[in-house]
């Protein structure tokens, strides 16, 4: 994606008040972020691990969604797949993000399980590494895994929307 600046961050949530998007935490350093090699840009609050937000290009211009990753139950740390970008590994967690507009307000959300550090694009291009065994090895190409990876993102960000 083209690199994205704190205004078109702050202005493209969809999930959340204007006074959240005003005060959440935007990454400060995002000049150094590896945009050629992000399909989409997401964080994590440094304050509140909890929270963690996703801007995914739309069009021209950006879709933000705000998530909440739910709480882990049990003790030890279980593998699971992201639905996003199909690694399997300890670090993927069911964030939730409130419904845009009316829906949100009477407190619907969509979830799904996700890479809780949103690095999905740096996994799928080995990037970052999850770990042996986290990659299924698949006869697609990157292109492809990339292309599935931001039609199943765009799937979580219409049922927020909708
Ligand atoms: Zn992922």
């Amino acid at each position: 994606m083209r690199p994205v600046t704190e205004s078109e961050i702050r202005t493209s949530f969809v999930n959340c008040t204007k006074g959240e998007a005003k005060r959440m935490a935007v990454p400060r350093d995002l000049a150094g972020k590896p945009w050629d090699d992000l399909d989409f840009f997401g964080w994590q609050d440094p304050a509140s691990p909890e929270r963690a937000y996703l801007v995914t290009p739309h069009g021209d211009g950006l879709i933000g969604i705000a998530l909440r990753r739910a709480a882990q139950t049990g003790g030890h740390i279980r593998r699971t797949m992201c639905s996003l970008c199909l690694t399997t590994h300890g670090g993927v967690a069911l964030m939730t993000a409130r419904k845009a507009g009316k829906s949100g307000q009477n407190g619907n959300s969509a979830g799904a399980y996700m890479c809780s550090d949103l690095a999905c694009s740096l996994y799928l291009r080995g990037k970052k590494d999850a770990g042996p065994g986290a990659r299924l090895h698949e006869s697609l190409t990157l292109d492809m895994q990339v292309e599935r990876t931001v039609a199943n993102l765009a799937a979580f960000v219409a049922k927020v929307r909708a």
